[in-house]
């Protein structure tokens, strides 16, 4: 099936693009990547009269560093730009890690931040570490500038804050607090595939490794990102010990209960699996560097404090779970018949991230 007829304009300018959005209301859509949009027109789910592309509008194409350590990224950047600059590991290392989740290479160099936002999948990547990092975003119409929010922004399934004619110029990742963990992870039927359950988590530790902050986000789990506060409070204060044995009994049961009425037997254990996963890896990172003083590392993805760690070694519930957790990623890389590239672990002196 192909779209009904529809008038197409690029405007140059983001002044041009959001006098063009107020003019046609309703009866246009804005076109990024179109890796969302144009299979929709393409179904006929969405029927606009006319399409305002943005992708002539250089000036919403960058990854800016703030001076309090943020991360600026235009709306128009590609995942696969975000993927390749040199900025994203060091200052979102959660966006690095989740990146690669996201369909294939060739969407990836089309699908843009911006657009991921906007489409509002509950089971897509980028909302969710929008939202576990605290993201602000700024949006443009003729009214002017706004910002929203992050948690604000997600009204349903394929449904955001923004109004009528407003443009999303803007995604302002604030800085990872010192001694911060973070880890993400999917599960998926075959890579590239959008994923079964997902879950990011952000940890914060003390100087003794006494559990500070902590943020756990699902993906495809309720009708946009699933903020898991309670599941998340319930490990502030806990100890990351050699394998966090303070966590063990986090998972669904920790989560709201509309997560739960909708997840199905199998993805129970996913949650659970991938809580702990998560929990694990973002607790260990910042105590091994702590303990061992490590300095920037590259590491392999998941092998980290499994390799660095004695304690952590000889702990059978972390072995069990690092077990499980590359099990996943071996039934996955055997399905696509590739490995796996080695994730980059940054560890810093003092627990920074
Ligand atoms: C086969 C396939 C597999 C995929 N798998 C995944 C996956 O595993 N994970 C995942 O996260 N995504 C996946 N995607 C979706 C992909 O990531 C898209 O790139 C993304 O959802 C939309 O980004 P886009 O730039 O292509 O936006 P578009 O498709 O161009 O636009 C999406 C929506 O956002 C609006 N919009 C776009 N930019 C703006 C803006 N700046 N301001 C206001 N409104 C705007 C558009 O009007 C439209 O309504 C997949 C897509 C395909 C085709």
């Amino acid at each position: 099936m192909k779209p009904p007829p529809f008038e197409y304009v690029a405007p140059d300018s983001l002044e041009e693009a959001v006098s063009l959005a107020a003019q046609h209301g309703a009866h246009a859509k804005l076109l990024a990547g179109g890796q969302s949009l144009i299979p929709a027109m393409n179904f006929r789910v969405v029927q606009p009269a006319m399409l305002i592309d943005l992708n002539r509008i250089s000036e919403l194409r960058y990854v800016h560093q703030g001076d309090d350590g943020s991360l600026a990224i235009g709306a128009m950047t590609t995942q696969h730009e975000l993927e390749i600059d040199a900025l994203v590991p060091d200052r979102a290392p959660l966006l690095f890690e989740a990146l690669p989740h996201i369909a294939h290479p060739q969407i990836r160099n089309r699908g843009t931040i911006g657009g991921s936002l906007v489409h509002a999948d509950p089971a897509a990547e980028i909302p969710v570490i929008a939202l576990a990092c605290g993201a602000r975003l700024k949006a443009r119409s003729l009214e002017g500038e706004r910002w929203i929010e992050i948690g604000d922004f997600f009204q349903g399934m394929f449904v955001t804050d923004l109004a009528e004619g407003e443009i999303l110029t803007e995604v302002v990742l604030p800085p990872l607090a010192v001694g911060t963990g973070w880890s993400f992870m999917e599960a998926s039927r075959r890579r590239g595939d959008y994923a079964m359950m997902g879950v990011a988590a952000l940890v914060g530790l003390g100087e003794d490794g006494t559990c500070t902050s902590a943020r756990l986000v699902y993906l495809n789990a309720g009708d946009g990102p699933v903020d898991a506060t309670e599941a998340a409070g319930s490990l502030v204060g806990a100890k990351a010990g050699p394998a966090g044995r303070a966590v063990q009994h986090i998972g669904v049961d920790g989560v709201g209960p509309e997560m739960l009425e909708r997840a199905r037997e199998r993805l129970r254990h996913l949650v659970r699996y991938g809580s702990l996963g998560v929990i694990r890896q973002a607790m260990i990172l910042p105590a091994a560097e702590g303990e061992l003083g490590l300095q920037e590392q590259i590491v392999p993805r998941h092998h980290a404090a499994f390799h660095r760690l004695p304690d952590a070694a000889a702990d059978p519930g972390l072995v069990i779970m690092f077990a499980l957790v590359r099990r996943i990623d071996a039934a996955k890389s055997l399905a696509e018949g590739e490995r796996r590239q080695p994730g980059r672990c940054v560890l810093l002196p003092g627990g920074a991230v």
